[in-house]
């Protein structure tokens, strides 16, 4: 039985690469695990090596009836080690995401720091469990036994060395048993660590998504920002959004970026100050919302471009009216309080101040220096009586825009009709003006004149 022994000598090494190492395949392990546990069966039933042979009905009766005694144990190891791999893989993705959730989310941002407490207990429960390993704050990686380094062993020669390599089977036969219901335990173990991690990681979300509801968002950040970090407040209680460790880096980055915002404007306005000539002049905002008049101005530092919502809304707008055959574009979009000084005394000069005054901004008046207004298409009168005009008055508030300046409303916004002149609000506030049928100045009962 030459084939016999090639096998029983191969085998050991098989099953001590695949005891320890999980990625092998399922079919691969399953395979390896039967063949080396038949074999070994043979040497603990009939104890003695070579007697191995088709000529021994008896040994080879033995060999028949534990073979199959232990293909059927062996099936009940492989569940149990499938059950095993695929808990370990649930409690790495687990703790891979618990880890990130902590790397992504600070105390500072979280009222409740019993939930960071909570998932770091659920990592070193994860760390207890052995399969781990945190080596650095935030960085987990996962511990996997290396295979057996050994190369496959010679067939011993002489009786006495073949007897010493049955007993090592034996052994190896014994390890796997123990391996078994060791993976059983492990098994529990890490599916209690997996889910008390995501309870964790869910409490943290909440956590963040408080505090980003009560958070008071700095008034000099651009309103693009502020957009941005409401979005990012409401997607952490939607898991479509996202992972959770996705979710809170989106939250994080955004209040980061409002921090920013409000750090740049205030730096910006200190340069002002210290010589800007804007006298202390702040950006000025009634219920949430930047007012730019001719009662209020912004300082000369503020704006620069359209904001990312007032473009991203324009484009949809812009898609929507395409499909129904209305050919819209920006005709002028942001305007900085420098361009705005040459625009403004090319009009004054050419029809004299009271007149420039009906169509055209003072610097810093402007609302092309928000960065949330633009005219479209052609900066006439004529607009509004075109299809794509009469369109945008009808429709433009479903995409977060009003008509600033409305017919018949000189009187309160201080310009003429524009119908071309649109304003960004975000879409509940531009359906609301649009309702009121009021101007911007009406619906918020303020001024706008010249001082
Ligand atoms: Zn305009």
């Amino acid at each position: 039985m030459a084939t016999c022994r090639t096998h029983i000598f191969t085998v050991p090494v098989l099953t001590r690469t695949t005891l320890v190492f999980m990625g092998a395949s399922r079919k691969d392990r399953a395979i390896a695990r039967r063949t080396f546990l038949g074999f070994a069966a043979v040497f603990t039933t009939a104890g003695v090596v070579g007697t191995i042979t088709t000529d021994n009905a008896k040994a080879r009766a033995a060999f028949d009836e534990a073979l199959a005694e232990w293909v059927a144990s062996g099936e009940a190891v492989d569940e149990s080690a499938s059950a095993f791999s695929a808990a370990q893989t649930d409690a790495i993705a687990a703790a891979a995401e618990a880890s990130t959730v902590i790397e992504v989310t600070n105390a500072e941002m979280l009222q409740d720091s019993a939930t960071l407490d909570a998932l770091r207990a659920s990592l070193d429960a994860l760390v207890a469990a052995g399969l781990l390993t945190i080596a650095a704050p935030g960085e987990v990686t996962a511990t996997t036994t290396a295979p057996d380094p050994r190369s496959t062993p010679d067939v011993p020669e002489g009786r006495e060395a073949q007897l010493a390599q049955a007993q090592s089977l034996t052994e190896d036969t014994a390890l796997l048993t123990e391996t078994a219901d060791t993976s059983e335990q492990s098994t529990s173990e890490l599916e209690a660590a997996t889910t008390a991690a995501l309870a964790d990681i869910d409490a943290v979300v909440a956590s963040a998504a408080a505090h980003g509801a009560a958070v008071e968002v700095p008034s000099l950040a651009s309103q693009e920002t502020k957009d941005a970090y409401a979005a990012a407040v409401a997607a952490l209680g939607d898991p479509a959004a996202g992972s959770a460790s996705q979710r809170i880096g989106a939250y994080q980055q955004s209040w980061t970026a409002v921090q920013d915002s409000q750090a740049a404007a205030e730096a910006a306005q200190a340069r002002g100050n210290s010589g800007g000539g804007d006298d202390g002049v702040q950006p000025t905002y009634i219920n949430g919302i930047l007012i730019v008049n001719k009662t209020y101005r912004l300082p000369s530092w503020y704006g620069n471009g359209l904001t990312g919502d007032t473009l991203a809304a324009f484009e949809r707008m812009r898609a929507e009216a395409a499909s129904v055959g209305h050919n819209l574009w920006i005709a002028s979009g942001f305007r900085s309080y420098a361009t705005q000084v040459k625009v403004y005394n090319s009009y004054a000069s050419r029809d004299g101040s009271a007149a420039a005054d009906r169509y055209s901004a003072r610097p810093g008046h402007s609302e092309h220096q928000s960065g949330l207004a633009f005219d479209l298409n052609t900066i006439t009168e004529a607009f509004g009586y075109t299809p794509e005009g009469q369109w945008v008055a009808a429709n433009a508030h479903r995409f977060g825009f009003i008509v600033r300046y409305p017919q018949g409303k000189e009187g309160v916004t201080g310009y003429i009709w524009e119908p071309w002149h649109l304003r960004y609000l975000g879409v509940d506030t531009a359906t609301a003006v649009y309702n009121s049928g009021l101007s911007l100045e009406e619906y918020l009962g303020i001024t706008s004149v010249y001082d």
